[in-house]
């Protein structure tokens, strides 16, 4: 046993330091990025936030209004090939920003084959396991990358530098980071493992970079300025589930209680997606999420518009004219209280549920 003594941080320990900055306004900055993938050798070019692929966020509907803004979707690896045809036929523009999600079950890799020739405008494959330190995990990413050689492939979890080089040199161009932080996540309290965010995006960048990949980094952002502390640290993508919960897009009917709405969400590995896709939790394994019911937010532009808008006002604050600056021009202060709360118990409620 060992232990680092290092002080690992997550969003909450930190703030951004304001820097003298020669822009007007927030118009003036840009958040689109473009990347050049390392092993697919594409191009692509948007606003690098991603709906996460859990069943309530990844889908088709949100897909299309994220694709309007420049944004990606992680799709839900449950949808159907026939579902896939069918959107295909009707939206094939919104292909090129969705990823396709997939496990490491010869299931799902037969899914992927079967997607892609009928689908095979999909630019994006998001291989995703909740431990991306096996070595089954290493080999089913090789063995996707020598199919697909010009497909854009993301792969997780992890959170330490050493795993996000194994994954990137086996075929990877982004890697996902990220365990433990999420909002419907239980892992940390199930097993003990994990690793404060923030650090591993910082850690785990420095290591894609030096290689020509990139990261992203999923999980435990709350509010816009978790997203704009992920982009500080270096991530080239952040994902979003929690944040992108309980809007029309997302999947699930309108739940009254007790004249307030709201909308189920869970965590993909929770006994409530278990029953749903496996029939029960397997007796060898815990349920590692959980079910919330979240506020009904209605429209998921306006939040979109909310993030976007106060990403361009931390590049204002730092001076940074476009997102790729961002990192370069952000020095993180410790701190030990983020916000004022004395009046958040009054606060009128702004949620459409409300
Ligand atoms: P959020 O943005 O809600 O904080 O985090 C979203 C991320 O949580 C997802 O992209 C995924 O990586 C992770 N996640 C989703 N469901 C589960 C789950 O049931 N258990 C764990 N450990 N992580 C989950």
């Amino acid at each position: 046993m060992r232990i680092e003594y290092d002080v690992k941080l997550d969003f909450a320990d930190v703030l951004i330091r304001p820097k003298r900055s020669t822009l007007h306004s927030r118009s003036e900055v840009t958040l689109d990025r473009e990347f050049r993938f390392r092993h697919a050798q594409t191009t692509w070019r948007g606003i690098p936030v991603i709906a996460a692929n859990m069943d309530h966020t990844g889908t088709f509907a949100m897909a299309e209004v994220l694709a309007e803004h420049h944004l990606l979707t992680a799709m839900d690896k449950f949808i159907k090939t026939e579902d896939w045809v069918h959107f295909a036929k009707k939206h094939s523009a919104v292909l090129s920003s969705c990823f396709f999600s997939l496990g490491i079950s010869e299931h799902d890799v037969e899914k992927l084959h079967d997607v892609m020739k009928h689908v095979p405008t999909i630019a994006f494959i998001c291989l995703d396991v909740a431990n991306g330190y096996t070595e089954r995990f290493v080999a089913c990413l090789e063995h996707i990358r020598e199919t697909y050689p010009d497909k854009v492939i993301m792969a997780g979890n992890v959170v330490t530098g050493e795993m996000v080089e194994e994954l990137i040199l086996s075929g990877a161009d982004i890697v996902k980071i990220g365990i433990g932080p999420g909002s419907v996540c239980t892992t940390r309290e199930k097993t003990g493992v994990g690793y404060p965010q923030l650090s591993a995006i910082i850690e785990c960048a420095d290591a894609a970079h030096g290689l020509g990949g990139q990261v992203c980094a999923d999980g435990g952002c709350v509010t816009g300025g978790d997203v704009a502390k992920a982009f500080s640290a270096g991530a080239d993508f952040v994902m979003l589930g929690g944040m992108f919960a309980g809007h029309d897009e997302c999947s699930g009917e309108v739940i009254d209680v007790h004249g307030k709405k709201f909308k189920r969400f869970y965590g993909m590995s929770s006994t409530e997606a278990m029953e749903k896709h496996h029939g029960s939790v397997a007796d060898y394994r815990a349920s590692e999420g959980r079910s919330v019911d979240v506020p009904y937010r209605g429209p998921v532009k306006e939040t979109i518009h909310d993030v976007l808008g106060g990403l361009r006002s931390t590049c204002t604050y730092v001076g940074a004219q476009r997102l790729k600056e961002l990192s370069k021009r952000t020095t993180f202060i410790r701190v030990t209280r983020q916000r004022n709360e004395s009046f958040v118990h009054y606060e009128v409620e702004k949620e459409k549920g409300g």
